[in-house]
């Protein structure tokens, strides 16, 4: 006799419930109320709280007690034992709530309690496979080779004489069993390998063993599989050969998977269909045209035309068009473009002098530049009052002031002066 029925009510359950339709009844309670599936019933939520507090008061067995003798008084009064966990807590818990939440997984939850559904399956072969630009541009199908675990056929799998492989009884074949022990008041289950067959699941006598896979079930076979590289494939594209990886007894074989990854190349870069490629032209060809050569990836090379008097500026880019990758899904290609780096010259030369000495330009080819180049446009001239004196320009002499230069015009730069010099000019 009960003091009181109410959280057995709750559950919908009578006082003589067993641990298995108290739980089968929270089961059902709590999906039907849980607050996820009934957004728009608050009723839901304080009926999901209830169910989940009756069945963590039920299925506590020394709470349970206090609760048959003394009724909700008697739980309140014993201090809670530590305050029983949320409903959410309790829920997840219950259903192994993973990182899908516990509705995510519901199939697997009745499925017979385990985790996998449908018949198992051998483990994946990833295979990164490299390939070049050049490749992917016109496509291509690469042979590779791998080894891979396939049935024995000498014994079609069982790995030994027909019959001479018994199942083993001390598991029943699982190669796992459930073993008891005593820790204190509690009883624990745990799982451990079967020491009869060392978790094999099945035991077959030495000497009929077949000799083919020596009772290994599969031997090791050398495939070679087709991977076709298809013209403009994207860097990371997967390929899945299913099926194709290692068999084993009694499980689906595997899936072969090859991940085309595109190698980096010495003339151009690639992004999505484009291609990028850096040209460096002398200033003459920026200013007076002449004509540049980029190879392209099939042999062929490209010859682009800069006109007299186009003007290519440094660090400006040009497009080719459709000169780029051929589009893996459409059938046209991306662009080419192509960033110019224009060369200075050192210095420009006059015509030489008697002894075969440059001089500097003569007033003619001053006048010649003057008459293709805008004027010249001095910035920050002095105001008309203002004081000036003539400078002179000299050449940096970098064994004199190559380290006050360089950090004049360029902080990071490592490599215009050494190491040493750099810890030279921190202790000054
Ligand atoms: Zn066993
Ligand atoms: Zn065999």
């Amino acid at each position: 006799m009960v003091k009181e029925t109410k959280l057995y009510d709750v559950l919908g359950v009578s006082p003589d419930a067993t641990e298995q339709q108290l739980k089968t009844a929270y089961r059902k309670g709590a999906l039907k109320h849980h607050p996820d599936k009934n957004a728009h019933d608050p009723a839901a939520a304080e009926k999901f709280k209830e169910i989940s507090h009756a069945y963590e008061v039920l299925n506590d067995s020394q709470k349970r007690q206090i609760y048959d003798t003394y009724g909700e008084e008697g739980l309140e009064q014993g201090g809670g034992g530590g305050g029983g966990m949320g409903a959410e807590d309790l829920f997840a818990q219950f259903f192994g709530g993973g990182g899908a939440g516990p509705f995510g997984g519901m199939g697997g939850m009745f499925g017979g309690g385990g985790r996998e559904q449908g018949p198992k399956k051998a483990r994946t072969i990833h295979h990164v496979h490299k390939v070049s630009l050049e490749d992917i541009y016109r496509g291509k199908v690469s042979k590779l080779a791998l080894q891979k675990s396939i049935i024995c056929n000498k014994c079609d799998g069982r790995g030994g004489k027909e019959g001479a492989v018994k199942t083993c009884t001390g598991c029943n074949g699982a190669g796992m069993k459930m073993m008891m022990r005593q820790m204190g008041p509690m009883i624990q289950r745990f799982q451990t390998v079967c020491p009869d067959c060392n978790g094999e699941g099945e035991i077959v006598r030495e000497k009929d063993k077949c000799k083919q896979c020596n009772g290994k079930k599969t031997v090791i076979e050398r495939k070679v599989l087709h991977v076709h590289v298809d013209r403009g494939v994207q860097s990371g594209t997967k390929i899945d050969f299913r099926g194709e990886g290692d068999q084993m007894p009694g499980v689906q074989p595997g899936d072969v998977q090859f991940e085309i990854e595109q190698k980096a190349h010495p003339r151009f870069q690639r992004k999505g269909d484009d291609l990028f490629y850096a040209a460096e032209i002398d200033l003459l060809t920026a200013l007076a045209g002449g004509a540049i050569y980029i190879e392209h990836l099939d042999d062929r090379w490209l010859t682009v035309e800069i006109m007299p008097g186009e003007v290519i500026a440094p660090g400006e880019i040009k497009i080719i068009r459709g000169q780029g990758m051929p589009s893996h899904r459409h059938h046209d290609f991306g662009n080419l473009y192509v960033k110019f780096d224009v060369k200075f010259p050192e210095r420009l030369h006059g015509p030489p002098d008697a002894d075969g000495y440059p001089t500097s330009l003569t007033p003619q080819q001053v006048q010649a530049l003057e008459s293709v180049l805008p004027p010249r446009a001095p910035q920050n001239i002095p105001p008309p009052n203002a004081m000036t004196d003539d400078y002179q320009l000299e050449k940096v002499d970098p064994t004199r002031e190559g380290d006050r230069a360089a950090r004049a015009t360029d902080e990071d730069d490592e490599e215009m002066h050494g190491g040493g010099e750099r810890v030279q000019c921190a202790s000054q």
